[in-house]
């Protein structure tokens, strides 16, 4: 199983970190030890003193695929979830203006907190509309929508899969709204895909 993560998926987000926009999509991968499940707690690690949360929608592919048409990318996941990205951000600029890669700030143990559940795909009335947020200690800190992706869910499928063969399992974090931000131990973060809390993540 690996998980596949978009980068500066949405304009607003890629303008807060100065990043240009993409022409195709950018990614990354995280290994399968990065996943936090169950709702289990962050670890604040040592090697970083800015770790950011990244709140992303996140799509659980279904079957085994390669060079997926944009056309049929839509039968290769029935499932939405949503999770975090995090990012340890002072190792990220430092990659960054190094030109190095991000696997640093990027991949570490635990960095993939997930949502326990899971919501079928034809529970949405519109793909294209699916809203979703992340409050920290009770407050709304991220708010996004599918809808302002500048890749949908079937463009990214079908791109990634020019390079790599999906798999069943594999997970892909569609990048992450405007609004990210540091965290610190004690914070309590909570994922929800519209009103529905999905996940919970307390930082330790
Ligand atoms: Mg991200």
């Amino acid at each position: 199983m690996k998980i596949i993560c978009i980068g500066r998926n949405y304009i607003d987000h890629a303008k807060e970190l100065n990043n240009p926009v993409p022409e195709n999509p950018v990614f990354f991968l995280k290994p399968d030890t990065a996943l936090v499940r169950k709702n289990r707690p962050f670890y604040y690690p040592d090697f970083s003193e800015d770790i950011h949360y990244e709140c992303e929608l996140v799509v659980k592919i279904n079957k085994l695929g390669k060079n997926i048409h944009k056309k049929f990318a839509h039968t290769y996941y029935n499932e939405i979830g949503i999770g975090i990205d995090f990012t340890a951000r002072d190792l990220q600029s430092k990659a960054k203006a190094k030109g190095l890669p991000w696997e640093i700030a990027k991949a570490f143990d635990a960095s993939a907190p997930l949502s326990m559940e899971f919501i079928k795909k034809d529970e949405f009335h519109d793909l294209n509309n699916i809203s979703f947020h992340l409050d920290k200690n009770g407050e709304t800190v991220q708010e996004g929508n599918s809808g302002d992706m500048i890749f949908d869910f079937d463009e990214i499928i079908s791109y990634l899969s020019i390079f790599f063969t999906l798999k069943t399992g594999d997970l892909i974090f569609t990048g992450t709204p405007a609004g990210v931000g540091p965290v610190k131990v004690g914070d309590e973060l909570e994922g929800y895909v519209g009103d529905r809390l999905m996940l919970k993540c307390d930082v330790k």
